[in-house]
């Protein structure tokens, strides 16, 4: 292997980088969902390649990553765009000196590498020159030093998140036993200190919620679903006529959040966009698509606040149980109006609503969808809705909402909490129903369960949620 080669060959990527570099950090750019989708795709391709690599460490070799990442892991790496560059070119050549003087230098050249990938903007890109250029004892290295990285990144979510005063931790759970006696784990919510009966765990509000189509533009705010009783403090979309609010606020959080963007405008164009995602809602009355499409402005919305939390909200939804579902004409046609509503103010959104992607997605808001009830007073005649959704409430539903943390919240036929909106908003709180212990796991209702036998609930909890029940009311009188 001769000195220059690595050197000659990212110079030729670097060329592309320093514009690559001016893209990278260009704002405008970085907020283009085209342009993340690209740089997703290469890491997703780069981690795979890390994970392979990573399976060929033996266990010297394997110690020797753990060190190496040690030895840097609070290092501060460059953040200007100049020293980055100059950082990355230093330790490809420290790297290329290093490895040339034999396999006892292995380990410290593979350091260098890997830190030139640190900063380095479009690592996928440095992947493949490294896959070329140097020894494959190093490149096994290296990748296995960024697998260990992602892995960490991955585990860390669960020590973060929730956060600390929502007095709840994810963990996993067993499940059950499958067909080829394999032990199924599911994740669910233990309280991280002890409640007396009739206590709040934690409130959080929604990602996202949805009105019950019926109720839309009338009595109910179209941000936080609260029933609007008094008619003067009605805030109307100054846009359209289709929504009200209950207060300027939620005028104003929805606009920002998602609403300019699926304002109807009341085109008098019923095949206008807006209008097609909203007639289509109010026909079926199923609130995932438009609850889709508010997601998608939403995480676009976030990514241009660039607010440097560590996860957006679809790392938030990627973790979530879903349901395996099956693209029908009826996906078909919520696909196509997602992308058609959204297209003309989300450049790029159409590639990024692939069918795998759709129906993950909209798994993940049907398995974990709650039924929403902020009524005050219960003169509304609402149909239950056709979708699924949890709840055990006799109050008519007013929409639904879809949580990042309670979304955890398991079932059991006989719960140790509930579920209850105490603002009339759709704000969540998880109430105890009875004393619950530090570490001890948090259960609701998914469904309401007063009549039915032991078989029709576990009928109806698989049938739903792809699970049988387990709970001790289900396994005494089975
Ligand atoms: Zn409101
Ligand atoms: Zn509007
Ligand atoms: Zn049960």
């Amino acid at each position: 292997m001769k000195t220059s080669t690595i050197v000659a060959a990212t110079v030729g990527v670097l060329a592309v980088a320093t514009v690559g570099y001016a893209i990278y950090f260009d704002s405008k750019r970085r907020n283009d969902p085209e342009f993340r989708r690209k740089l997703k795709k290469e890491r997703k391709r780069t981690q795979k390649l890390a994970a392979e690599e990573a399976k060929k460490l033996s266990n010297k070799s394997a110690q020797t990553v753990e060190e190496a990442l040690a030895s840097i892991s609070d290092e501060d790496f460059p953040t200007s765009m100049e020293e980055r560059e100059k950082f990355c070119m230093e330790q490809l050549s420290a790297g290329e000196a290093l490895f040339t003087q034999g396999p006892t230098k292995f380990g410290q050249a593979a350091i260098c590498f890997y830190k030139a990938l640190k900063v380095y903007p479009a690592p996928a890109e440095l992947v493949m020159v490294y896959q070329k250029t140097i020894p494959p004892e190093v490149f096994t290295l290296v990748m296995g030093m960024l697998s260990k990285d992602v892995q960490s990144k991955q585990e860390k979510y669960y020590t973060v998140f929730p956060p600390e005063e929502m007095n709840v931790k994810v963990e996993e759970k067993p499940e059950g036993v499958a067909a080829d006696g394999q032990k199924v784990t599911r994740r669910g919510l233990v309280a991280t200190k002890s409640f007396g009966a009739g206590q709040t765990v934690y409130s959080e509000a929604p990602v996202i919620s949805s009105l019950e189509p019926s109720l839309e533009g009338k009595d109910f705010c179209h941000y936080c679903l609260k029933q609007i009783v008094d008619e003067a403090s009605k805030v109307p979309c100054s846009k359209c006529t289709q929504v009200v609010f209950c207060t300027e606020d939620c005028r104003k959080s929805a606009a920002q959040e998602f609403h300019d963007i699926l304002c109807t405008k009341d085109s008098e164009d019923a095949s206008s966009p807006e209008r097609s995602l909203r007639e289509y809602t109010k026909t079926t009355r199923n609130l995932v698509p438009e609850m889709l499409a508010k997601f998608l402005v939403k995480m676009v919305h976030e990514e241009s606040l660039n607010s440097g939390a560590e996860y957006n909200s679809f790392d938030h939804m990627e973790r979530l149980r879903y349901l395996e579902i099956t693209a029908t004409a009826e996906e078909e046609k919520e696909m196509e109006l997602l992308k058609v509503a959204l297209g003309s103010n989300i450049p790029g959104i159409d590639e990024f609503i692939t069918e795998e992607r759709y129906l993950l997605m909209k798994g993940r808001l049907l398995y974990n969808l709650y039924g929403v009830s902020t009524s005050l007073n219960v003169d509304h005649d609402v149909e239950p809705l056709p979708e699924r959704h949890r709840s055990v409430r006799d109050a008519p539903i007013t929409g639904g909402g879809f949580y990042r943390v309670t979304s955890y919240l398991m079932h059991s036929c006989e719960p140790n909490a509930k579920i209850v909106f105490s603002e009339n908003d759709h704000k969540v709180s998880i109430v105890t129903t009875r004393e619950v212990m530090a570490g001890e796991e948090l259960l609701v209702g998914y469904i309401k369960n007063d009549d039915l036998s032991t078989e029709s609930r576990r009928l109806e909890l698989f049938t739903k949620y792809r699970f049988r029940c387990m709970c001790p009311l289900c396994e005494t009188t089975d």
